[in-house]
Parts: structure tokens; sequence; C-alpha cells
């Protein structure tokens, strides 16, 4: 039962971190419910538990499981994949400066300009789909270069080792928000990354029945910075939480297979159908990234997105019509998902700067999940059949 690093992924994905029970042989990791540990004399906690703040045995263990994955040697559990970007940018003072992408997850911009901006922190969002632009925006008090790859919803990809090597020249860190991906597909610390951040709700919980976040990296200093930081200001993952994405990764390579080829199978689908523009998935020859994607992932994923001919009309037609894509935000649980960005996930980002990145207003986001692809395929059709009436009555 016992893993090491010669173990492989899908190996160590069930059993890192976690070790049965040596009193009754229990398999399952328990659910620490519990706040306070008994310790042995003053000052003398078990294993350094002493408060759940600071540390939790169900989130030790997820904690240990996920930097396997990664290949990292630690990991922080957060609340939320926003509680985590937000413990990276407690760490910065006024006059500090990141360089980040432009078409970021629309939660983390708005953490960025709405709550951050004002604390005196500069940001530089940038297309860091051209290492150039990323190291024009570099400046000397540049600490972070925070990425997304594939980014969120253009699924356009940014080199990773490009990166670390601009971050690095310019004395700034590189962080990797790699929740599209998952360790799965793309490592990023393996590629010169110092940081990997993911927003466990989406594949690595992957049954959408949690909101987590976590850190990941294999230097202790910065470990050390940033579990102070938790312990200080809290935002820690509970321990049911943290089971929930425990169970979740131990199932994490085979759903990964199944979201690629149902997610490759639609795109292809989409590439097409006459009223698509334009499909955005890594895995198609026609993506301007694709041999990006072959060197830098192992397989390209579970999100397809794709430019409906006659814009917010034609997309809203199609995300109402469909009756196993599920109409929601959120992506990467079992289950489809469509989604029309321009409305819902990147609402919150001005109409200007959406057009801008390229965000057009007949997008369409998938979270391709694991169903039967000929159902999903079925599924598609119904909605593009209904995408196609909205046009010929706006023409008639
Ligand atoms: C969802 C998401 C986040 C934020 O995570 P939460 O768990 O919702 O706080 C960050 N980055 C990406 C790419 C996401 O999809």
């Amino acid at each position: 039962m016992s893993t090491n690093e010669n173990s492989r992924f899908e190996t160590r994905a069930i059993h890192a971190g976690q070790q049965p029970d040596p009193r009754n042989g229990a398999i399952m990791t328990p659910v620490y419910l519990t706040s306070t540990y008994v310790q042995d004399a003053p000052a003398q906690p078990r294993e350094g538990y002493e408060y759940s703040r600071t540390t939790n045995p169900t989130r030790t263990a997820l904690q240990e499981n996920l930097a396997s994955l990664e290949g990292a040697t630690w990991g922080l559990c957060y609340a939320s994949g926003l509680a985590a970007t937000n413990a990276l940018a407690d760490r910065l003072v006024p006059g500090d400066h990141v360089v980040a992408g432009n078409d970021l997850y629309g939660g983390t911009y708005r953490l960025f300009t709405k709550v951050f901006q004002r604390y005196g922190i500069d940001f530089s969002f940038v297309d860091t789909t051209d290492p150039k632009a990323l190291e024009a925006a570099m400046g000397p008090n540049t600490r972070y270069v925070y990425i997304e790859t594939p980014s969120n919803p253009l699924l356009s990809l940014t080199d990773i080792e490009a990166s670390a090597r601009v971050a690095h020249a310019g004395g700034a860190l590189l962080v990797v928000d790699n929740t599209f991906a998952t360790p799965y597909l793309q490592r990023p610390l393996e590629l010169g990354a110092d940081l990997v951040l993911h927003s466990l709700t989406k594949y690595l919980g992957g049954h959408s029945d949690v909101v987590a976040g976590a850190l990941v990296g294999n230097d202790d200093g910065l470990r050390e910075d940033l579990a102070f930081y938790q312990n200080a200001v809290g935002g820690q993952l509970g321990p049911l939480d943290s089971f929930l994405v425990l169970r979740g990764t131990k199932t994490l390579a085979v759903r990964m297979d199944r979201h690629c080829s149902n997610a490759l199978a639609i795109a292809q689908h989409l590439e097409q159908h006459e009223l698509v523009e334009r499909v955005f998935y890594p895995g198609l020859e026609s993506h301007p990234q694709h041999g990006l994607a072959r060197r830098q992932m192992h397989a390209p994923g579970g999100m397809v997105s794709f430019e409906l001919a006659g814009g917010v009309p034609a997309g809203n037609a199609f995300a109402s019509a469909t009756r196993i894509f599920a109409l929601a935000e959120s992506l990467g649980g079992v289950e489809s998902l469509v989604e029309v960005p321009p409305s819902m996930t990147h609402a919150s980002i001005p109409p200007e700067v959406r057009h801008a990145a390229g965000l057009s207003d007949g997008l369409v986001r998938l979270s391709v999940g694991i169903e039967h692809v000929d159902d999903l395929i079925g599924d598609v059709n119904r909605a593009l059949d209904a995408a196609r009436r909205v046009l010929q009555t706006a023409k008639a």
C-alpha cells in the first residue's frame, strides 16, 4: 500500500498522502472534524497538531496528495481557488507589480483590479501567449508573473518554459493557474514555474460538490511564508471539503482521459458546422498553438469554446436549448455544462476590455463531461438547430 515517487501518476493519485488507519485498518482517511488537539505536555502537540486553522490531518493528506501529483514538495489548501490567489497577493506591498494574462478567470481579474489595486499594487494585463509582450511588461518591481494556460475561455496557451525564463530574468516568480489542465495533463513546476495554483472546485474535486483551492511548490521558504499568512489570515480548507477533493483526485486520471476524448470529438464536430465561426480547442490542428499544446500538455483537456454566428442571441439560444449540457457557470465536473461568458462568467470584465481580449459576443463555452459522447453530440446538434432558428427569424 505504500507509494513512493517511483509510482506512476494513477497510482499516486489514489494512494499518496494516505495510509490505512493503523488501529482498525480503515482504508479511507477520516474526516477529522476537530478544532483542537490534546497535547501530551504543555507545548508538546502530537505530530505538530495544535489547532485546525493551522493544520488538520485530513487537509494534510490532501496537501501531500496534490504535492505528489504536481511533482512538488509541499501543498497548501484554501477555502477556494480565489482564497489561494488572495494568499499570494497578501505577500505584496504597495508599489509591487504583477504581470498577468489578459484573458484570466473573471474572478481573478476582479480580485486584482477591484481589491488589490486599491492597496497600491500595480497590475499589467498582457497577452502572455507572446513572450515578448510578457518581457515588455516586466518592471523593476514585478514580483509575480501570473499566467493561466490553457486560458479561460479562449483556450489559448502560454509557453510555461519561456514565461519562466522571462519571470526569472526579471527577479519575479512564475505562478501558473493549472486549473484547466490539471497535473494529469500538465505539470508546470517541471517546466520551471515556481508556484502552481488550483481551483480544486473544478477537475480535481471533479463532482461539482465542493469549493476549494490550493497552492503547490518546491521552495521551502515560500511555503513557510504562505503558511504564516494562512495561519495569520485564515481561509484554510475545512476537513470535509478536503475529504471530498481527496476522493476526487483518486479518479482524476480516468476522468481526464474521458473528458479529453469527448471534448476532441465535440470540437471536431463543431468545426464542421456552418453556424460555427471558430472553435477554440488546443487539440485541433487549426488551433494556432497546437504544436505548443503537444509539447507542453499530455492531452488537450475537456474545455471547448466556440463562436457562433449571430452573436449574443445565438449564444443564448444555444445555451438555453441543451438538455444534457446544463446551463451553469463552473466546469470540470463529471456532468457537461454550457455557459455564455459575455453574460455569465466574464460579465465583470468591461465589454471594451473583453472585446480587446478577443472574447466575441457569440462565444459559448462547454465543459465537456464524461457522459456518452453520442448523447453529447446529439445534444449539441439540438442546440445548434435552436441557434439556427434564431438566426433565421432575425433575417426574416
Ligand atoms: C474557478 C477558477 C478559479 C477560482 O476558483 P474558486 O474555487 O471558484 O475560487 C481560478 N482560476 C480558474 C482558471 C478557475 O476556473
